[in-house]
């Protein structure tokens, strides 16, 4: 269960990076609770208006003192300019490789979380590679984002 203020959290985000033509990327860590981790990270993008974001090493330091001892990340989120889709790049990203975890990805810079998690692409990692989850049933059993109240 995704809860609204990390979706919330994760928008606000995204949309800050959108205002400079950039994309965020984001990790959920579950404790007691789920909360959003945003890492230093390096956003690019070229004149032609191609963008990508990577975490250095600071950044991976920065998910790991994140981490308390009987927490982890339960999903990355990350966001796209245009259509939510897992790049090739996405696919080999290291960042989760445990059977059942989940990846996100946002659309529009994250103004497509203002339609919610349905409007995301979202996969699961699963038997060494990530399955997309169509929003519905399928994609329920998995995560669910909770009402906004
Ligand atoms: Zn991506």
């Amino acid at each position: 269960m995704l809860t609204s203020r990390v979706l919330q959290d994760a928008r606000t985000f995204f949309e800050n990076r959108g205002t400079l033509g950039l994309e965020g990327t984001a990790m959920i860590n579950k404790g007691k609770g789920l909360e959003l981790v945003i890492p230093r990270q390096n956003a690019r993008r070229d004149a032609f208006g191609s963008v990508n974001v990577e975490v250095p090493r600071a950044g991976q330091m920065d998910l790991a003192l994140a981490l308390g001892p009987d927490e982890l990340y339960v999903a990355r989120i990350h966001s796209h300019p245009g259509n939510a889709f897992h790049s090739p790049a996405d696919d080999a990203n290291p960042v989760i490789t445990f059977e059942g975890g989940i990846s996100i990805v946002v659309p529009y810079f994250g103004l497509g979380l203002r339609r919610g998690l349905d409007a995301c692409a979202v996969y699961r990692f699963c038997d060494g590679s990530w399955d997309e989850l169509m929003a519905g049933p399928d994609r329920d059993r998995w995560i669910v984002a909770e009402e906004s109240s």
